[in-house]
């Protein structure tokens, strides 16, 4: 089955997580895993970007902002037009309400280009689903994806689902998600095409997350919605 990784990471990322993957490291799994494509991220965008550039088709930059910084809003345009298709919000690392106001001039930028808004989910008081759900009330014409899908609580992610039925244009991806049943949850009751598959390279494994998909009981031609085409149609790649 082909896969598209809606979402990684590339470099160290130290502190509490000290985690870390390499260029080469990344390319090797994504052979071993059968990984087509991977969407990629990094704090410093040029980084992603020279990946980009190594790697065609291969790697799709994400493009990643802190909103309390100016300087990186006001370099946005730039990059967009340098390729990258997609923008990577994190409110826990950049200690920011996912509702707030200063989101707001960069969903407008991400509606001008036309690319989605990727964001992290499920740490309190920053980055829950209710909050990314005002968001996405706030911006009805951008794309949102809710990376982790409310994360590793329980009822988060039951608040992920919730704020996905009902604001159309909240996407959920998996990675760091424990309950494999909520996929076939979202896949039937959000939308055949508003879940996708991640693996938040280096945080997890590529096979633990695929085997989530595999036992969330969907059917196969269901878990090659998961696996490629649903990340194909958000990221239009
Ligand atoms: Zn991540």
């Amino acid at each position: 089955m082909k896969i598209i990784d809606a979402h990684a990471h590339i470099g160290y990322i130290g502190g509490w997580a000290d985690v870390g993957i390499t260029e080469e490291g990344l390319l090797k799994q994504m052979n071993k895993y059968n990984i087509e494509r991977t969407v990629l991220c990094n704090e410093d965008n040029d980084i992603t970007l020279r990946m980009m550039e190594r790697h065609p088709g291969r790697i799709i930059g994400c493009l990643y902002v802190n909103p309390l910084e100016p300087k990186t809003v006001d370099s946005m345009e730039s990059y967009l037009k340098k390729g990258f298709t997609s923008v990577k919000l994190n409110p826990l690392r950049h200690a920011y309400c996912a509702d707030a106001a200063v989101l707001d001039p960069v969903l407008e930028i991400a509606k001008k280009y036309n690319v989605p808004i990727c964001i992290h989910s499920g740490h309190p008081p920053y980055s829950l689903p209710w909050q990314i759900g005002l968001l996405a009330e706030r911006h009805p014409n951008v794309k949102i994806m809710m990376i982790h899908m409310g994360h590793g609580h329980g009822v988060y992610i039951d608040a992920a689902l919730k704020m996905a039925r009902r604001y159309s244009n909240i996407y959920l991806e998996m990675s760091g998600m424990p309950m494999q049943i909520k996929i076939r949850e979202a896949y039937e009751t959000v939308g055949s095409d508003r879940i996708m598959f991640g693996t938040d390279t280096p945080f997890h494994h590529p096979t633990i997350e695929m085997q989530k998909v595999i036992t969330s009981g969907l059917d196969e031609k269901a878990q090659e919605d998961v696996f490629y085409n649903n990340a194909a149609k958000f990221f239009s790649i």
